[in-house]
Order: C-alpha cells, then structure tokens, then sequence
C-alpha cells in the first residue's frame, strides 16, 4: 500500500501482505559544495583515497557519517594493522599505511617489532614477541602494528587537514547523484539538514557500497555466515590488565586456557578473544557474532545489546578465572558496530579465492598482499588486488575502495584488513586526481601512469610490476581491449 507523506496511515488492524510505503515530495536541495573528487567514508580506505586525492593536486571533499576517521581501526577498536610483511627481512605494505605508523610512532601511539629485526627467527627474539598476536607467524618476525584508537583519529585529522581535504563530519551519506550511467556526486544528511555534493569524481568508501548501491552499479550481497566476514561484532576493551601474566598462562597452560574460553563461548554461543593492545595494561576483546546482517537495522540493533549482555558476564568469567584479569575494569566499548563483510561490489574485475590461491600478480596491481594464512585454503607466496577490481563494471566517475572492492566472498574474507583497505584507498584517490588531470575517466587511465605514481608516493609493489615499468614505454589502458 503506498501514500503520501502527510497523509494519515490507514489504522487497519489486518496485516498488510506487502511491505508499505510512502511516496515523498519532491524537494529542492541545497547545493552545499562543488569539488573536483568526493569522498565518502573516513575509514581507512576513505582517508587514504582523500589525502591520495588531494596531495595528487585535485580539490577533495570527504564526508563521514560518525564524529571521528578511521572507521574500524578507530570506532570499531579494530586496533591490529596485521601482515605489512611476509615474514622476510623486506615490508611490503608501505606508503600511506607506513606514513600512519610513522606518525604514531612520534606521539608513543604504536606497538610493533623492530624494522631490523623483520624475518628473524631468533628464538630469543621470538619468544618475546609471539605474546602479541601476528607479531610472529610461522616462527618469523613480521611487521604487524597495534595501535592507540584514540592517537590514531589524532593522526588522521592531521592528515587530512595537512593534505586540505574539506572533511565534513557528523555527515550521512545517503544516495548518489547519477545522470545516465555517471555519478555526479552524493546526498547527505547531517544536523543541517539535507545538502548535495557535486563532484568530478566520486569514491565509495563507506564499507558497505553505500554509494555505489544507490547509483545502480552492480554488485554481490551473500555473505557467507560460516567465514569472519559473515559475522559482527561489538569489541570492547578491559583495563588494569596484566596482559603479559595472561599470554604466559596461556601458552603455559592451555587446556586450562581453553577451558575458561570454551565456558565463555558458552554464554552466548559465540566466541569472544581477549587481544594485546599497545599497552600491556589493557586488551582488547574480539568476538564473532554469527546469523546476522549487516545492512539490516534490526540486526545491527539486536546485536548490539546481545554483545554488551554477554560482555559482562564474560567479564566476570574472567576476572573469577583467568589469571592477569583479577582486576580488571570495563574500558569502553566500541562507539561502532564491527560489520566484517557487506555488498561487495561487481568491477571490472573480480578477484577470486582460485586467483588467491594460484598466486595471481595482475598486470594492473594497485596493493601487494604479503603472504599470510588468515584462511589455511588459500595459501599462496603471491597475492594483489588490481586496479580493475576499484572499477565498477557500469558505471562512469566512480570509483570503490576498502571492504567492498570486487571480489568473491572468500577473497573478500582474505584481503579485507585494514592495510589492504589503505593501500586501495590511495591507489583510488591517486586515480581519481590522475584520470582528472589527464581528462580521461578513471576507466581510461593508463594503469602504469598509476603504478609510477604510487611508487613515487612510497608504495612498494611486486618485482615483475616494477621490472615491467621500466621495460615498458607507452601502455594502453585494460578497459575496451
Ligand atoms: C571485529 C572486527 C575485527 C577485525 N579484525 C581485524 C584485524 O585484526 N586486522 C585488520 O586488519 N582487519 C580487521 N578487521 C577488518 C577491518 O577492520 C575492515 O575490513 C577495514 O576496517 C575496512 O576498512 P574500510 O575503510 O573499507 O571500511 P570501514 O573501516 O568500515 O570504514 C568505513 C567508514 O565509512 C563510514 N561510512 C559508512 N557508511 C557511510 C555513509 N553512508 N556516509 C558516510 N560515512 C559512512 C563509516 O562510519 C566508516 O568510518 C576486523 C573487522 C571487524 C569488524
């Protein structure tokens, strides 16, 4: 049943079959800004495609819907940068990401294995770091970061504001401006009211394919509820720890361990990890909520006040039971909801698990993926995400970085960490300021004249990509080939 807007609603008691609407006025809204690129989304991906943008020269817009950037790795206490490096004494994950590091390693807002000391197998060197998580894998030192939330919205307000991006927060994007098969930019609405954004180009970085779902490009929903990427969760953090005397025990003891661990998957059917943080002093606790939607409100909401329930009883579990967490407190809990995997979307190209686990280097590579066995099936010295995948298939002066980039569920559950989702945010926001100065859509841009570029930024990409580059002289785009 549909009606207008003002209307009284029918007060019939039967249930209506079909869901009802409402038909709104047509309205007039303000254009509050024009820019050459517009963002949306501040987490990772979007901070990283915003300071690509604008340090590339094009004048760059970036709006998030919450108080603060980071997304995740901020709001979401999502605080582990994993996998910078394969294990061998060379990082491969490098500019912007490296850059974030840098600056929270100035202000103490960082935890990590010394540079030099990457590769080593030392066993003295190892025992001291397998206490904190993807320090060590396969008994070699690998640069994976953790970081202070809090330092880290500090640091990405400097980015932005250093690199002039125009940042609007508290700013909810709703719906993307399309003329024909081309965004032209993005609703959004905040505390002053509803206002448009014209944009030369437009990047999605919200995550969920917010924007991209709206202006009709094509993409994939599924999640798969057995994998991470399928669950949510509400991460929370426990202070006046002693983190270290509960990693002893837990390598000391570990059927102990598990047993303290299995009452509390208990509680609430699902599993909850307390998790090193940059200090040792407090944790963080990782959980994976299963059978729920990330693009449904119900669920976001039941979720949320299912996990704060089970929290505190967790809680008390181990404060009774765990040693280092005797006296423990409730730090805070994440200020957003942990949403693993959404739309996905359909890009020029998509990358597969089967890619992943062949080992693919693509022509157009954009990030390189260390080598690491997040998932045991896909097990590979070789991995990257190509420029293609940023590309939706139909749709023109779009580009999607982060968590919703083209890929299979499986891939997606592999290569969505969050230095992954920082290097496609700069290869994107890189693009987008390069098609412009270029006059060409980000479709049509030479993929080298990118790969240059990112280089030059501090990237680090593979070998064959770099030997290409200097082998090759002029290179068409891969679109319309
Ligand atoms: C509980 C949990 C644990 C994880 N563990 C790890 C880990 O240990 N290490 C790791 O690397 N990765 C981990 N991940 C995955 C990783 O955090 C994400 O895949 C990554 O942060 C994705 O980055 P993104 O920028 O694509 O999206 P997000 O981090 O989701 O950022 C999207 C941003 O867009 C904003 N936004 C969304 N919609 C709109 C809109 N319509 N308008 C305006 N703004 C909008 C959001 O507020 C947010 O700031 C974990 C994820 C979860 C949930």
């Amino acid at each position: 049943m549909t009606h207008s807007a003002g209307s009284e609603p029918s007060t019939r008691t039967e249930r209506p079959s079909t869901p009802r609407t409402i038909i709104e006025p047509s309205r007039e809204t303000p254009v509050c800004r024009e820019t050459e690129v517009l963002v949306v989304g501040g987490g990772p991906a979007g901070v990283a495609a915003a300071v690509a943008a604008a340090r590339n020269g094009a004048d760059t817009t970036l709006i998030e819907r919450y108080n603060h950037l980071g997304g995740m790795a901020t709001g979401g206490l999502v605080i582990l940068i994993p996998h910078m490096s394969a294990g061998t004494a060379e990082q491969e994950v490098a500019g912007i990401c490296q850059e974030i590091v840098d600056r929270l390693d100035a202000m103490g807002g960082a935890r990590h294995p010394n540079r030099k000391l990457l590769g080593s197998a030392d066993r003295n060197v190892i025992k001291k770091l397998e206490h904190y998580h993807d320090f060590v894998v396969d008994d070699r030192v690998r640069m994976s970061v953790i970081v202070d939330p809090e330092l880290l919205k500090c640091v990405l307000n400097d980015m932005i504001e250093e690199s002039g991006v125009k940042l609007f927060l508290h700013s909810w994007g709703t719906k993307a401006l399309v003329d024909s098969n081309t965004v032209t930019g993005a609703i959004f609405e905040s505390k002053s009211g509803r206002q448009a954004i014209l944009s030369q180009r437009s990047i999605d970085c919200t995550g969920d394919g917010d924007i991209f779902a709206s202006a009709g490009s094509e993409f994939e929903g599924a999640v798969d509820h057995s994998l991470r990427s399928g669950m949510l969760a509400v991460v929370f953090r426990l202070g006046e720890v002693d983190y270290l005397q509960f990693s002893n025990f837990r390598q000391s003891e570990p059927e102990t361990y598990k047993g303290i661990m299995d009452e509390i998957r208990a509680i609430g059917g699902f599993p909850l990890l307390p998790i090193a943080t940059h200090r040792d002093d407090q944790v963080w606790v990782n959980n994976w909520v299963p059978g729920n939607d990330c693009l449904n409100v119900e669920h976001l909401t039941s979720a949320e006040v299912r996990v704060r329930k089970v929290m505190r009883k967790a809680h008390e579990i181990l404060k009774r039971k765990m040693p280092g967490f005797e006296k423990s407190f409730l730090l805070d809990t994440a200020s957003q909801i942990g949403t693993r995997g959404s739309r996905r979307l359909l890009g020029e190209h998509m990358v597969t698990a089967e890619e992943l686990r062949m080992g693919v280097v693509y022509q157009d590579t954009i990030a390189a993926i260390p080598r690491f066995t997040q998932n045991v099936s896909v097990h590979t010295p070789n991995r990257s995400i190509p420029y293609r995948a940023l590309v939706p298939r139909l749709t023109e002066n779009l580009l999607v970085a982060g968590r919703c980039f083209s890929s299979d569920v499986i891939a997606n559950d592999v290569l969505n960490l969050i230095p992954f989702c920082v290097q496609m945010g700069e290869a994107a926001g890189t693009a987008a300021a390069l098609s412009l100065a270029d006059g060409v859509s980000p479709r049509g841009l030479n993929y080298q004249k990118l790969q240059r570029r990112l280089l030059e930024q501090g990237a680090w990409l593979p070998r064959e990509i770099r030997r290409s580059l200097t082998a090759a002289e002029s290179v068409p785009t891969l679109f319309g080939q």
